[in-house]
């Protein structure tokens, strides 16, 4: 089981949440999908329904705090 930090329910289960992946200035399809740190966007569908910019490190797969 993963969690994902929320600022507003707390670590949740990763199932309650939808992730829309690597925020970018560039084109949705032009992600750099590199290892290392990236900031997401996720939605807390099954929870407090807030969209989230989360710091993820890809190579660790932890989010920072
Ligand atoms: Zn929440």
């Amino acid at each position: 089981m993963r969690l994902v930090p929320c600022p507003n329910c707390g670590p949740r289960e990763q199932a309650e949440f939808v992730c829309l992946g690597e925020t970018t200035l560039r084109e949705i399809y032009l992600r750099e999908n590199a290892k290392g740190p990236v900031t997401e966007l996720w939605w807390h569908k099954h929870g407090c329904r807030h969209w989230l910019k989360l710091a993820r490190n890809t190579a660790t797969n932890e989010f920072a705090s």
